[in-house]
């Protein structure tokens, strides 16, 4: 039985482009960049060349304004803990209720260190509102941490928009956004629509790049400390004998991610929404989580089945070689229902039924055919087990619904 992998949210399979690109660094060319010796002189050089394309596909600004780290997580612990120890005068923090673990995290932890932290809350729709955001905003805000796009529902955030909202409020409030889902799948430049943000990162293993590799980009003139010490690598801000070959996979995943957002991106929109569609009209009880937000990444569909398990749906998928996931991988372990879903207030009743579909440029239209095929039994089955859904009236039936 093929695999049919649609869990491109938590990590994707390296392109072959992006591993033979690689593969000279992990065998001629091993050196040490900071060696001495002209050997050492090609992977020093390949480093620089990796930091001038992402440079390049992120706008074309000043490629020193990135540094390498070991993954998104740790550009997220840079950003946040970096500014708060580099400005201990300003003590609010505002963030939201739906980022990543590797920033929410953070949050609490600033937090009980004392910091005043704003978590803003989203709509039903998984919108932020505009007026609380701007009524949250004071004089002691020290830093915003906004994601551009959310990696369970795909919601995306006007992170430009707040940036800039911020920036006119007072332009020393320092911007931080967690780019790690929107690169590859939306229009990302640091010249134009986001240059008023300072902070930013991203990892590989979204973009068909190895895990373990990530960047941050930290504007000129922010007021940042670096977050790793020890050798004088990625001059100072980030220390450790620097991971070449990965940072070379990570500038040729970043160029194919880049040069796909026109055409590759329209395909893969095209089948997610044939995907949502055929589903909505083949399935009852079903809710697509963020529909109603303005806007979507093209490759991920968040679905809530009311009267189901997400575990039991992932089992029955897996059984046919369906690779999803339910809430997010991070959290997928415990079974507690999704931060990011209770924010948006989805109902009690599909909260525990909820399903990501996550597509990348290798998914086919034969794939999708399959899952259209299987689901819409999967959950049938599982209903028909299940106590609380009335298998005549095609609904759920909890023991104080007067229809059950
Ligand atoms: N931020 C977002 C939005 C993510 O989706 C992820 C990965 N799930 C991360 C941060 C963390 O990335 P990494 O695995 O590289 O630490």
């Amino acid at each position: 039985m093929d695999t049919i992998y649609v869990d491109n949210n938590a990590t994707t399979a390296i392109a072959p482009e992006v591993l033979a690109a690689m593969l000279p660094y992990f065998t001629d060319q091993y050196f040490n960049p900071s060696s001495m010796y002209d050997a050492a002189r090609s992977p020093a050089e390949a480093i620089e060349q990796a930091r001038q394309t992402i440079a390049h596909c992120l706008g074309g600004v000043d490629p020193d304004q990135f540094l390498f780290t070991g993954s998104a997580t740790e550009s997220n612990n840079a950003a946040l803990f970096g500014t708060v120890q580099a400005n201990p005068q300003r003590r609010q923090v505002i963030t939201t209720a739906v980022e990543h673990p590797s920033v929410l995290e953070i949050g609490k932890e600033l937090a009980r260190r004392g910091l005043d932290v704003t978590f803003l809350p989203v709509d039903p729709n998984g919108e932020l509102e505009l007026e609380t955001f701007i009524k949250a905003l004071s004089s002691e805000t020290l830093m915003i941490s906004i994601m551009l796009a959310n990696n369970e529902t795909g919601i995306c955030y006007p992170v430009a928009e707040m940036a800039r909202i911020a920036k006119e409020t007072d332009p020393r409030i320092i911007v931080h956004t967690d780019a790690t889902q929107a690169i590859g799948k939306l229009e990302v430049n640091l010249a134009t629509h986001l240059c008023h943000v300072d902070l930013f990162s991203f990892s590989g293993h979204k973009i068909h790049a190895p895990k373990g590799v990530g960047a941050l980009f930290v504007r000129r003139g922010t007021r940042w400390r670096p977050f790793i010490l020890g050798g004088h690598q990625e001059r100072g801000r980030r220390a450790g004998t620097e991971n070449v070959p990965y940072i070379v996979g990570l500038a040729k995943a970043c160029e194919l991610a880049v040069a796909g957002v026109g055409d590759e991106q329209i395909r893969v929109r095209r089948m997610r929404d044939r995907l949502q569609v055929t589903l909505e009209e083949s399935i009852p009880a079903i809710e697509v989580n963020g529909k109603g937000a303005r806007e979507r990444l093209p490759n991920t569909l968040n679905l809530a089945f009311h009267g189901v398990e997400g575990e039991a749906i992932l089992y029955e998928l897996s059984r046919h070689g369906i690779c999803a996931s339910s809430g997010s991988a991070c959290t997928s372990g415990s079974l507690a229902p999704s931060h990011v879903l209770q924010a948006m207030k989805v109902p009690f009743t599909a909260i525990h039924g909820s399903l990501r579909i996550s597509l990348s440029r290798y998914t086919t239209e034969t794939e999708i055919d399959r899952i259209i095929q299987v689901l819409p039994e999967i959950i049938a089955n599982l209903r028909r087990l299940s106590p609380y859904w009335d298998d005549r009236n095609n609904c759920l039936a909890l023991p104080d619904d007067p229809a059950g």
